[in-house]
């Protein structure tokens, strides 16, 4: 019978004058993630924390929805599902509280404590009395309940504002920051398991992400394609509208071939996506990159292939999964929801030119002199891949 939640948030709390701008963002946030859904919400900042609101309660359906995407929302830490009391008397916070209790706690052999708290200092019993009276009132209602003032098992939490509301649990929330406080960046999403979480990362401090993806086709089937917007969706779902640009890199891919020696293949064509990348976000307001590299990993990613890659670009490259295990993003993408998309069978623009023994020590030196092989066209093909680039708007 659930028809709040009162949503606690932690690091925003502690950042002085920035705080409202905080806040601000985590109640437009919460918004917009209830927005979609047919119930309509009030969302409003009480102190310390933001209370959702709906006009009657929730049946099942409705509550697993809202919970659903608030589990989504960066920069909320715990959210308990409330009842409103549908009074101010006393005797209306007791009804509610053992209707609670019933509904709630089927075995009732359990300790607890209630908690009241006046938000609204006008409010005549003080929050002492309330505690007393109705624990009271649950100990003759269920003799099998044990007041614990020290370590209950459950706390009955009170809270007194314009309404009063009753609340028992806590689920916790992703944490992080509130997208829209940290800018925008421009995440390298290919259809494997590593930069959606990436992206992920990224976003949960507060950053709002655009993706590019690299094409080759026919090389890469449509299909490797539809996998790459279906994760620009799931992950759109926690970091907002993406934009996701689709850039045609066959004719690059197929000169670098031609022209370089092919166990420098990856390193020179990854150089070649960094600079893509780099116009891109430039163009449109992303203040960094963002990949799903990780040390090791491939030949591609030996800390020396990671310096090559990185002198290919001047903006800064954020590399969440830097020391991340492959077990550990795995379960993190299990997490989020993109692992059975990632998983998917299709090539990318990668594996299908990739060399038999590729180097995993390129010297800089080296890389940068067989690029000189191809000066006589690249920058054009740069163009023309920039000015082909198809955007497709992402999520709400
Ligand atoms: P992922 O699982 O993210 O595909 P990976 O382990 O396959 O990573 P690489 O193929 O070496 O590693 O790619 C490293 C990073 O480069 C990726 O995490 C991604 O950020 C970017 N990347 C690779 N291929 C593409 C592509 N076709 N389009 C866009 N970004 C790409
Ligand atoms: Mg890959």
């Amino acid at each position: 019978m659930f028809s709040a939640f009162l949503i606690k948030y932690g690091e925003i709390g502690v950042k002085g004058k920035n705080r409202f701008k905080f806040e601000d963002a985590l109640v437009f946030q919460i918004k917009r993630v209830l927005e979609p859904l047919d119930r309509a919400f009030d969302v409003v900042r009480i102190d310390g924390r933001i209370l959702v609101t709906t006009d009657s309660p929730l049946n099942e359906i409705e509550y697993d929805e809202t919970l659903v995407k608030l589990k989504k929302v960066f920069g909320i830490v715990e959210i308990c599902p409330a009842e409103t009391v549908p009074g101010m008397t006393l005797d209306d916070i007791k009804s509610t509280v053992l209707r609670h209790i019933d509904e709630n706690f089927p075995d009732k052999k359990i300790t607890f404590k209630v908690n009241a708290r006046r938000g609204n200092k006008s409010y005549p019993i003080h929050s002492m009395e309330i505690n007393a009276s109705v624990g009271e009132a649950i100990l003759e209602a269920f003799p099998e309940m044990r007041v614990d003032v020290h370590n209950p098992d459950i706390y009955f939490k009170i809270d007194i504002r314009d309404s009063i509301y009753v609340y028992s649990k806590g689920i916790k929330g992703t944490g992080g920051l509130p997208l829209g406080t940290n800018g925008r960046a421009l995440l390298l999403l290919s259809g494997g398991i590593d930069s959606p979480v990436a992206g992920y990362m990224i976003s949960k401090r507060g950053v709002e992400l655009d993706c590019v993806y690299f094409n080759a086709p026919p090389y890469t089937s449509d299909r490797a394609l539809q996998k790459v917007k279906d994760l620009a969706r799931i992950l759109s779902d926690y970091s907002g509208k993406i934009n996701l640009h689709i850039i045609n890199f066959t004719d690059i891919q197929l000169y670098i071939y031609d022209k370089c020696p092919h166990d420098e293949l990856t390193i020179i064509m990854r150089r070649f996506m960094m600079k893509i990348a780099e116009r891109i976000a430039r163009a449109n307001g992303c203040l960094g990159l963002v990949t799903g590299e990780s040390i090791g990993q491939v030949a591609s990613q030996t800390l020396k292939s990671l310096f090559t890659t990185d002198e290919a670009c001047t903006m800064p490259v954020y590399r969440p999964l830097i020391a991340f295990d492959k077990q550990e993003i795995v379960d993190k993408s299990e997490e989020i929801g993109t692992y059975e998309t990632s998983i998917l069978p299709y090539e990318d623009c990668c594996t299908i030119f990739v060399a038999k023994h590729p180097v995993t020590k390129p010297n800089l030196n080296i890389i940068k002199l067989h690029e000189q092989n191809l000066n006589e066209k690249i920058d054009e093909l740069i163009e023309t891949a920039l000015d082909k680039d198809e955007v497709l708007s992402i999520g709400v």
